[in-house]
């Protein structure tokens, strides 16, 4: 899962991004509405973190313009979370007809932030809880831990992250462009075979808990794909 932080206060910037990254988000940050966009341009965010009182944009309009790109150019619109001020009700309320998905009034807890960003991702499974079951995978993203067959499986933060992917994107074929694309940050080096390899320990590890079986199957030439049949 990507996230974007637009945030014009440093320090809530980073604390939000630092706290979202253990969590195994992959995050960047945007300090204004211009730097928001370049990103938006380049990248494809599963959530946007969006601060509606920025100091170069109207926080509203930027959140019509992260919603219209998006179907303009035949992508997936992210889910927007409003970063806002307390009384600020009728923005939020604007907020919400634009398209925004839900909003937290500032001083917000990071535990409060994590459950909307959990909330939010889940909204389009069927989950409907912190745990998500899938091909015999038991995850929960509220504890971080992982279980297959009920045996756990002790994973890195980015293996975690990586299949949080697969079992919120069941039997669709991913390739690594599309992996580092939503898994990984801008400082991941795209020339590296990051993926590979983080792939490659995780499918180890969950054949080794999973008695032998592989739910992630690699598909030459084309990626990686959990089969929720397996
Ligand atoms: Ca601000």
């Amino acid at each position: 899962m990507r996230v974007l932080v637009v945030e014009d206060e440093p320090d809530l910037a980073s604390a939000v991004a630092i706290s979202l990254r253990r969590d195994g988000y992959a995050v960047d940050v945007a300090g204004d509405g211009a730097a928001a966009l370049e990103r938006l341009l380049v990248n494809e965010y599963d959530v946007v973190c969006l601060d509606l009182n920025l100091p170069d944009t109207d926080g509203l309009e930027l959140c019509r313009r992260i919603v219209a790109q998006p179907v303009l150019d035949g992508g997936t619109v992210p889910k927007i979370i409003m970063l806002t001020a307390r009384g600020g009700v009728d923005d939020r309320i604007r907020g919400l007809d634009q398209g925004a998905d839900d909003y937290l009034v500032k001083p917000f807890s990071l535990g409060e932030l994590h459950a909307r960003v959990r909330a939010l991702v889940r909204r389009d499974t069927s989950a409907t809880s912190a745990v998500i079951e899938r091909a015999g995978i038991e995850l929960d993203a509220g504890r971080q831990e992982v279980r297959v067959h009920g045996v756990e499986v002790d994973l890195t933060a980015k293996e975690f992250a990586l299949l949080r992917w697969f079992v919120l994107h069941p039997d669709e074929v991913h390739s690594a462009e599309r992996l580092l694309e939503h898994v990984w940050d801008e400082q991941a080096d795209p020339f590296t075979n990051t993926v590979r390899v983080t792939i490659s320990n995780l499918r180890r590890k969950l054949a080794a808990a999973g008695g032998g079986v592989q739910p992630i199957e690699t598909l030459p030439g084309r990626g990686y794909r959990l089969r929720s049949d397996a």
